[in-house]
């Protein structure tokens, strides 16, 4: 059934019209993904897959979807779907990788990519194998500001990165206050719900790998199983000696969000730079004075979009590709493993 798929994605290659399957029908693919989706000219939502069947015909009547699927298989059976668009709960994540691989359909993976490094592994050699593109959606960094922060620091504009500090607590809006505090299992927790994609975007700021790590979770009272962190802080040791502070939470109601990156000639920083449309500046402050940069135009869900399309089309690295992923998830998998043993984790 799958075989012929190779020649099938040339044809997508070539022809270029990508229809999306999304698998789960979910809150981020209805408030974000799906607009971000269609914004691409290329680019339409065919079809989604529900396990609850009459819940995903409502979701597809909704988000005006042409097909509802209550079968995975046949979802990926379908041959108006090129690519998947995976935002189910994070312990699925793998298995349905593996299985939209083996139908020849690209992948755009929800964070965190999977719940193991051998999950992650698999998922990036299987979608290696079967010739799609993995991309996995931390998209904070493919924002104007990260990129213009990871220039600055490339131009040598701040010296020598000694340490980064990233604030990223803030209130789980209500209709978000399910599994991620209930169920272990899913990948509850803050750790792999922001920690993740914290250490993710400074990876991306500063070309480098964070190698050890020591953690204190916190058990604030909104969690309500008590395996499961409700904040997190966090000091990462990166691979050049710079030392990073993660603050998250799911309690805070006004702290704002932002990044500071320290070198020994200047700071740079950016604000509110969780926004989906538009961040703060970014400031440079050295011993020429302080400069802004324009960081506001920043799409960064259509940008993630581009970027995986651009992968299918010209063999181009997604936003975040699913190697990313995986170091990303080390890095919060190591997190969670001080933050149980008390103990200065490698990564
Ligand atoms: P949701 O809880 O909204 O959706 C997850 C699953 O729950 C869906 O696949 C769906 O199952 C089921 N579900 C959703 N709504 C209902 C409902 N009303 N009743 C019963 N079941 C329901 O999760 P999120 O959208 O918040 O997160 C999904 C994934 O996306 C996670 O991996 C998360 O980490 C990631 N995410 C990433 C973000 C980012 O910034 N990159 C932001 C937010 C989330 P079914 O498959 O059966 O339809």
């Amino acid at each position: 059934m799958y075989t012929n798929h190779i020649i099938y994605q040339n044809y997508i290659r070539i022809f270029m019209s990508i229809g999306f399957g999304l698998i789960g029908a979910s809150s981020i693919a209805r408030d974000v993904m799906i607009a971000a989706i269609r914004s691409h000219p290329n680019c339409q939502v065919k079809s989604v897959f529900s396990t609850n069947i009459e819940r995903g015909k409502q979701y597809a009547l909704e988000n005006n979807i042409p097909k509802a699927q209550g079968s995975l298989e046949d979802l990926l059976n379908d041959d108006d779907i090129h690519a998947v668009y995976i935002s189910t709960t994070n312990e699925l994540h793998h298995q349905q990788v593996l299985s939209s691989a083996r139908a020849g359909k690209h992948i755009l993976c929800e964070k965190p990519l999977a719940m193991s490094l051998d999950e992650a592994q698999e998922m990036i050699s299987i979608c290696k194998d079967e010739d799609v593109v993995l991309a996995t959606n931390h998209q904070l960094r493919v924002g104007d500001g990260v990129r213009k922060m990871q220039d600055l620091i490339a131009e040598g504009a701040i010296g020598k990165p000694l340490a980064a500090r990233v604030f990223h607590a803030v209130y789980l809006p209500e209709h978000l206050q399910g599994w991620r505090l209930s169920d272990p299992k899913a990948g509850a927790g803050v750790v792999l719900d922001i920690v993740v994609h914290d250490i993710d975007t400074l990876r991306c700021i500063l070309k480098a790998e964070p190698r050890e790590v020591v953690s204190l979770s916190q058990h604030a009272g909104m969690a309500k199983h008590g395996a499961v962190e409700d904040g997190n802080m966090s000091v990462f040791r990166f691979e050049n000696d710079l030392i990073a502070q993660i603050h998250t939470s799911f309690l805070v109601k006004y702290a704002g969000d932002g990044i500071e990156i320290h070198g020994t000639e200047g700071s740079i920083s950016i604000n509110d730079f969780l926004g989906r449309e538009s961040s703060g500046p970014v400031i440079l402050k050295n011993a020429d004075g302080e400069h802004h940069f324009d960081a506001t135009q920043h799409s960064i869900d259509e940008k993630t979009i581009n970027f995986f399309v651009d992968a299918i089309k010209s063999g181009t690295k997604p936003g975040c590709t699913g190697e990313d992923g995986e170091r990303s998830l080390a890095a919060a998998i190591a997190c969670l493993e001080s933050a149980k043993t008390g103990k200065c984790i490698k990564i």
